[in-house]
């Protein structure tokens, strides 16, 4: 998996491009609706300290990331519970397809760069597939990766929204 800084921020730098630049209504899609996203991006993860919990209990469990938690068919159904909450809900409908994408993009992510043993497209396509890493040899690529990604979202904000003032 790219690490979590990286699942992090780049939901937020998305959904806060996708605000800033393409929907220009700041009052549809609230700051904490974008931290919340932030959040979603990271939820896929869970299996990780469920793995720990779990072999705390000495329940010897092989590994299991990155598969039951992986797979687009939970993002699936929490866009189609955001489509249905929108029409009685707008604003808990935007929040829903908001954690829809933070979550979904997580798998994206961990797929392009990791390929996986467990399909995130099951039950569709059920076979393994190589990720980029496989092809790339760059060490500490996801650690340059969390940098950069800091780095530009810092230069956005301070070109942008000036946020040296707030320091
Ligand atoms: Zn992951």
């Amino acid at each position: 998996m790219p690490l979590a800084v990286t699942h992090v921020l780049l939901t937020i730098i998305l959904l806060d491009l996708f605000r800033d630049y393409i929907i220009k209504k700041k009052r549809l899609i609230p700051l904490h609706f974008i931290f919340i996203g932030g959040i979603a991006g990271l939820i896929p993860d869970i299996d990780i300290p469920i793995f720990w919990l779990l072999n705390l209990f000495k329940l010897n469990i092989t590994w299991f990331h990155g598969t039951f938690t992986h797979l687009f068919l939970i993002p699936i159904a929490i866009l189609a519970a955001s489509l249905i909450t929108y029409r009685y809900n707008k604003k808990a409908g935007i929040l829903l397809g908001i954690i829809s994408f933070g979550y979904g993009f997580h798998i994206f992510l961990d797929f392009l760069f990791y390929g996986c043993n467990i399909s995130p497209f099951w039950p569709i396509i059920t076979h393994n597939f190589n990720g980029l890493s496989h092809y790339l040899n760059i060490p500490g690529l996801e650690q340059g990766l969390d940098a950069f990604i800091l780095l530009a979202w810092l230069w956005h904000e301070e070109v942008r929204h000036k946020i040296s003032d707030f320091i």
